[in-house]
C-alpha cells in the first residue's frame, strides 16, 4: 500500500472560492495544501463568468447569497485596491423595458435596501437616455457599487497569499475518492503523482464536481448531499463598439439575471448568460441561440445591428434548485455539524455571486473549521 501523507488541511478545488478558502486558512496559521485536478487553477467556472462585482440587489434577505455578496463586495474592493488587482467600479443600470416592469424595479430597490445596499436609486426614461444615449427603457434602477474585476488577477493574488503564508497549491491532482475515518478524511489523489492523504480538515470546494466528490466519500451520510442541477449560460461577443459605459441588465429571468450587457476591463462588450438546464457539462455555444439574444437585447438596445453577435463562451452554474423550484436556491456551506463529520466541510451551489463573495465565503468556512 502507498505511503499515507499526513496533512493538517486540504482544500479540494482551485477555483476562486477554493483559493480564497485556502488563503484564509493559511493566513490563520494552519498548514494547508490545495489540490486542483486541472493543469492550472481557475480554469473551470471561475474562468467562465461575467467578472462582475455584484452589489447584492437580488438575493432573498437573510440568505447566504445576500449576506456574503454584500460583505464580500466590500472586502473585494478593499482587497483589489490593496493588492492592485485590476477592477473598475463602473456601476450598472437595471432597465425596465415597459411600465409593467417598473413595479419590479421598485421591488428590487426595496430588496436591495433590505440587504444593506443603500446606494441604489431609480431614474426615469429621460435620465436614462441622458446617461446612456443608446439604451432605451421606461425607467432604470442605478446600482453605483456594481463593478468589474479581472478574475484571473484576483486568483493570482490569492495564490500568492497562500504561498506567502506557507501553503501550497498543487495542480494535476484530482481527488478520485476518499473515506471518512475517525476524526480525519482519507483522500486518494490520482494524476501523475498518485498519493493517499489523511487530513484533519478537508474542504470540498470542487464547484460543479462537489456533489460527485462527496458522493465518492465512504462513510459520508448521502442524505447530507443536496440536490444537484446545472444551468448553462452562453455568451455572445459584440463586434464593434460597446453601446454603453456601464453594465446594462434587463429584469431577471428564472435561473439567471437575464441577458445583460457586460464589459471587459478594456471596454469590449459581450452579452449573456442565458439559461439552459443541462445534465452534462458541455461548453459549446450553439450559434442558433443568437436569435433569442437579438430579441432580448433589442428590448433595451434597439439599434443592435443584424450579424453583430459572435458566439463567445459558456459557463455552467452549479445549483441546488432546478427549474421546478424557480431556479433559485442559496449557497450551501456545510460545517462539521451539517456533514456529520468533524473533519469534513462541503460547499455546494456556489454559483453567482460566488466570485464577488469569495472572501466572505472563505471567512465563513474558516469560522466553521475553527
Ligand atoms: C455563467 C456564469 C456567470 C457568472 N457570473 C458571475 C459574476 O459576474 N459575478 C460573480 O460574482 N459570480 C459569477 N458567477 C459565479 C462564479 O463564477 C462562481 O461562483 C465561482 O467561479 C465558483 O468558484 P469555485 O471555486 O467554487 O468553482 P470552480 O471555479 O468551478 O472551481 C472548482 C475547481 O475544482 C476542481 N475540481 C473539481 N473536482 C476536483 C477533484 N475531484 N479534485 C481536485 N480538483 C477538483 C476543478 O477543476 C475546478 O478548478 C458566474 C457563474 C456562471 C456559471
Amino acid at each position: 500500500m502507498a505511503e499515507v501523507l499526513d496533512l493538517d488541511c486540504v482544500v479540494v478545488g482551485g477555483g476562486v472560492v477554493g483559493l480564497a478558502v485556502a488563503r484564509e486558512i493559511a493566513i490563520g496559521g494552519r498548514e494547508v495544501v490545495l489540490l486542483e485536478a486541472e493543469p492550472t487553477t481557475g480554469s473551470v467556472t471561475s474562468a467562465r463568468n461575467s467578472e462582475v462585482i455584484h452589489a447584492g440587489l437580488y438575493y432573498a434577505t437573510g440568505s447566504l447569497k445576500a449576506e456574503l455578496c454584500v460583505a464580500g463586495k466590500r472586502m473585494l474592493y478593499d482587497y483589489c485596491r490593496l493588492r492592485s488587482v485590476p477592477h473598475r467600479n463602473c456601476g450598472k443600470l437595471v432597465v425596465a423595458a415597459s411600465e409593467a416592469e417598473l413595479g419590479y424595479l421598485e421591488k428590487l430597490s426595496r430588496q436591495a435596501r433590505a440587504n444593506g445596499v443603500e446606494d441604489c436609486y431609480l431614474i426615469d426614461a429621460a435620465e436614462l437616455t441622458r446617461r446612456e444615449p443608446q439604451i432605451r427603457g421606461f425607467a432604470a434602477l442605478v446600482s453605483p457599487s456594481t463593478g468589474l474585476i479581472d478574475s484571473h488577477g484576483l486568483m493570482q493574488a490569492y495564490t500568492a497569499d497562500i504561498e506567502a503564508n506557507g501553503g501550497a497549491v498543487v495542480c494535476n491532482s484530482p481527488v478520485v475518492e476518499g473515506e471518512l475515518v475517525a476524526d480525519r478524511v482519507r483522500l486518494s489523489v490520482g494524476g501523475r503523482d498518485p498519493a493517499i492523504i489523511e487530513a484533519r480538515l478537508v474542504v470540498n470546494a470542487a464547484g460543479l464536481n462537489a456533489w460527485a466528490l462527496s458522493g465518492s466519500l465512504l462513510g459520508l451520510n448521502a442524505g447530507t448531499i443536496p440536490p444537484r442541477h446545472y444551468a448553462k449560460g452562453c455568451y455572445f461577443a459584440l463586434t464593434g463598439r460597446a453601446p454603453a459605459t456601464q453594465l446594462i441588465y434587463p429584469v431577471p429571468e428564472p435561473g439567471g439575471l437575464g441577458v445583460h450587457l457586460t464589459l471587459d476591463l478594456a471596454g469590449q462588450a459581450r452579452f449573456g448568460p442565458d439559461v439552459e438546464w443541462v445534465e452534462a457539462i458541455d461548453y459549446d455555444v450553439d450559434p442558433v441561440r443568437a436569435e433569442k439574444f437579438y430579441s432580448a437585447i433589442r428590448r433595451y438596445w434597439p439599434d443592435l445591428a443584424d450579424g453583430a453577435l459572435q458566439p463567445a463562451y459558456a459557463g455552467i452554474r452549479p445549483k441546488i434548485a432546478g427549474p421546478d423550484a424557480g431556479g433559485g436556491g442559496d449557497f450551501v456551506i456545510q460545517g462539521p455539524q451539517q456533514t456529520g463529520h468533524p473533519a469534513y466541510l462541503a460547499l455546494y451551489g456556489i454559483e453567482s455571486p460566488g466570485l464577488t463573495a469569495s472572501l466572505a465565503i472563505a471567512q465563513k468556512v474558516a469560522q466553521l473549521a475553527a
